[in-house]
């Protein structure tokens, strides 16, 4: 496997599957993508559980670039599964269209009232279509072909536009426990992080500065780097608490599973950062 940020042989890693490159830390793995495929039941129950720490990290994203998505803003939303990214950034006058490659999930969307492209980018993206900005939501590490996907950006982003990713990064705490553990002989975090056997499991583990050069061989430059860190904080509870609509009991419940779920799945926030690259030169 070569490394498809640096060009370097990649090297097997610590579990079956997964690689890599000496030359500039990247991760990949050829773990099977088996979407549209089997019943998917149980994801769906996990999807669900870590509705609230998804939430919590889209409103500090788009809390953090406002000034990026003001009103009217054009924006493509790649895989985006049951449309949660959208419906936080409809409330700030954002015009959202997402793609989504799964059917069940884009139906699901779909029923929520948003409007959604079936398949992927950018198979099929129609013509001439030009967004404000396109982001990327615990999307990007699922990608099949890191490169394509980059350069293919270009044709859909107005010259001044913004591409925003956010995933999660293997310079994280949690990745690195998970390796060390690994190291030792207990894989199980580390498949874990990997999401070894789901649908769409990971396919890369960038560090920031490996995305970063991704990027930056393609045309973009980066302009601004966070870290989403409201993950089963007060700040979640007291998003959840002042939202009229859930009330105390229901509030209490939502970060209790919160916290469960941040336990269980090891999705601590300093793994997850977010990036937002412009075309260079603009
Ligand atoms: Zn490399």
């Amino acid at each position: 496997m070569t490394c498809a940020i640096c060009d370097t042989a990649m090297v097997p890693d610590l579990t079956p599957g997964t690689f890599h490159c000496s030359g500039c830390g990247f991760f990949a793995s050829k773990l099977p993508v088996r979407i549209n495929d089997v019943a998917r039941i149980d994801e769906d129950v996990r999807e669900r559980a870590l509705k609230p720490i998804r939430l919590a990290n889209f409103q500090q994203l788009l809390d953090e670039c406002a000034d990026l998505l003001p009103n009217g803003t054009r924006l493509l939303d790649v895989g985006c599964a049951h449309g949660w990214f959208m419906e936080a950034a409809k409330t700030r006058g954002v015009i959202c269209i997402g793609i989504e490659p799964d059917r069940d999930m884009e139906l699901r969307a779909r029923s929520a009232n948003h409007d959604v492209i079936a398949g992927f980018f950018p198979d099929a993206m129609p013509d001439g279509a030009r967004f404000n900005a396109i982001t990327f939501n615990d999307v990007f590490e699922h990608l099949p072909d890191v490169n394509g996907t980059t350069s293919a950006l270009l044709d859909y982003l107005q010259p001044d536009g913004v591409v925003i990713v956010n995933l999660p990064v293997a310079d994280g705490l949690i990745f690195r426990i998970a390796r060390a553990a690994a190291r030792l002989g207990v894989t199980g975090p580390l498949d874990r992080m990997w999401q070894r056997g789901l649908p769409s499991p990971h396919l890369s583990y960038f560090t920031a500065r490996t995305l970063q050069r991704l990027f930056e061989r393609t045309g973009f430059t980066l302009v601004r780097r966070g870290q989403l860190s409201s993950v089963a904080t007060d700040g979640l509870y007291n998003r959840i608490r002042y939202d009229r609509t859930i009330g105390p009991a229901k509030a209490a419940a939502l970060y209790a599973a919160a916290c469960a779920v941040r336990v269980m799945t090891g999705v601590f926030s300093s793994d997850i950062q977010y990036f937002v690259f412009r075309r260079s030169g603009s």
